[in-house]
Order: structure tokens, then sequence, then C-alpha cells
């Protein structure tokens, strides 16, 4: 049963808990003209989630007028295609992410398989992220920072870039609610399935740091992530620092460990990540991509030389 969380802005639930084991909501705000549908979920959320939560309020997938994408991740646009069939929606995306938003295969290559060394995706794997994206849609709508979504009600876009190159943030200014979607990420999150968490995932530790400072800057009374419950402007400064803290965490776990041993792969540190700072399972994605970050971060500082070696 979806739930009002401000005037005019439902949350929706989805099946996303049971398929990946982490919560998931999606919102709808009605824009006057437009009715906007916060995040797609992945390609089965539509169908068995969406539909009769919207059903719930008297409407269906066809009431809906814009679909936005946060970012290019399956869980925020795999639903696209199947909303595409049901509804005349446009959808509207940030345009950093058009090209990860429009190519499966260019976003599982480009996220998943950036690090071959440390990490490589199986192919049942592959298949399930695949079966996730569904088919791709063309974005209608670019996003860019300052943007205001189409409709009568004050629906900020603010580029964060965080936890996405191109991840966005909209600030409602009508009730001050800001969706944050996956950009506030504290320490991670608690699967609900089992005692492992998810880790935080960024690609690039300034990027990540900077999004995070602006968010801290905005006045809202309700931050609202994707994978959590909705909290006060208190709890949401706390979270931000806390998101922040974990940057400078993992930042004097990479310069402690070079300093140690002297060298330092993606993998390694990835797997320190994964089992020093917290229960995140060792190497993933979220790991992998941290590491590679904070490395990249220390050497544009000048705290560590990149080298390649020959293999022969
Ligand atoms: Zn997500």
């Amino acid at each position: 049963m979806a739930d009002e969380i401000a005037p005019g802005i439902h949350r929706l639930a989805t099946d996303y808990p049971h398929v990946c084991g982490l919560p998931l909501w999606l919102h709808v705000i009605d824009a006057g003209s437009e009715l906007v549908l916060l995040d797609a979920g992945i390609a089965s959320t539509p169908e068995s989630s969406t539909a009769p939560e919207l059903a719930s309020l008297g409407l269906g997938l066809p009431d809906l007028t814009l679909v936005v994408n946060s970012h290019a991740h399956p869980d925020h646009m795999g639903g696209n295609a199947v909303l595409r069939r049901h509804s005349g929606a446009r959808f509207a995306a940030p345009a950093l992410e058009a090209g990860w938003l429009e190519d499966n295969e260019r976003l599982v290559n480009e996220l998943w398989g950036s690090d071959p060394d440390a990490m490589a995706l199986s192919d049942a794997e592959r298949s399930e992220l695949f079966e996730m994206l569904d088919e791709r849609v063309r974005i209608d709508v670019l996003l860019r920072d300052g943007d205001r979504l189409p409709g009568e009600r004050p629906l900020q876009v603010i580029t964060t870039s965080g936890h996405s190159p191109g991840h966005i943030a909209v600030l409602d200014e009508t009730s001050r609610t800001l969706f944050t979607f996956d950009d506030v990420q504290g320490r991670g999150r608690p699967y609900l399935d089992s005692s492992l968490w998810l880790a935080p995932l960024y690609t690039d530790v300034e990027r990540y740091t900077n999004g995070l400072t602006r968010l801290l800057a905005l006045d809202f009374d309700l931050l609202v992530p994707s994978h959590g419950d909705a909290i006060d402007a208190t709890a949401g400064r706390k979270l931000i620092e806390e998101s922040l803290d974990w940057v400078t965490a993992v930042d004097t776990l990479t310069a402690g460990l070079l300093r140690t041993r002297g060298s330092l792969t993606v993998r390694e540190l990835a797997d320190e990540i994964g089992t020093e700072l917290g229960a995140y399972g060792g190497i993933n994605l979220q790991t992998v991509r941290m590491a590679r970050a904070h490395l990249e971060h220390l050497a544009l500082r000048g705290g560590a030389e990149p080298r390649w070696h020959h293999r022969p």
C-alpha cells in the first residue's frame, strides 16, 4: 500500500527485497500536469509492484507522464522498457549517463569489467544482470545540474556525481523533500537476508565528497534514500557526515597499507576494505571500485605511484 511521505508524494514498494535482499523504494509525485515516477526499479518491478501500488492510489501505469532515472544502475532503470510499453511517459535521466542508459553492453563492460584482475562476472551473474536490465529505452530529456523537472512543481535537479558518475539528487522545493537515491551511503547497508553489508560504491573520491558536501548545504526537511527509510534533516545530515567519514576511513586504510607493504593491487585493497572495515564480503563491485578510486586519489595527490608491469 503506497503511503504519502509529503503532500503529493507517495512512496511505492518494490519486488527488489525478494530479488536482491535490499529494500528499494520508488516515489510518485503529483507535479500538476505531470505525474512523475522517480526511478523505474528492475525489469520485473513495474508489473509486479508499481502497477498494484499505483492502483491503491486509484492510478495506473498509463497515467505516468514522466519517468526519471536517478542513475544508470539496474535497480533504477531496468523497468524502463516495461514502463514504455504501458505508458506514454517520457524518460528523463542525467545527461552524463545517457551512454550507459541506452547501452547495456557498455554499462556492464565499463562498470563491472573495469578491473579484470580484481573481479570478473561469471556467465550466470552476467545473464542475471541483463535480465534485470531488460531492453534499453531512449532517454527523451537529458538532465543537467540546476535543471527543473517538467511540470508545475519546483523539482530541482542536483548533480552529485557520487555513487555513479552522473548521479543526481532531486529537491522538491515545495515540501523540502530531498531525494538522494543512492548517493548518501554512510557505511553501506545491511542485507535483509544475511549478516553481510552492501558496501558504499563510488568511482571518484573527489566527486563523491564534493557531491555530499553540496547536499549538506541544501535546505531540506526530509532526506529520502532509495534503499532505506526517509529520515528527518538532523538524521539526514548525520548520515551525510557518516558518508564523508567513511571516505576518510578508506583513505587512511589505503595510505597505511601502502606505507607498510610498499605496493598494493586493486584486488588486494578491495579485499582489505571488504573485510577490515566491516562485513562487506571481501571482493565485489563496491569494494573494487572504491579501491581503485582511492588508489587513483592518492596517486593524484602524489602519495602513490601507479605502475604497470609486463605479464609474460
Ligand atoms: Zn540502487
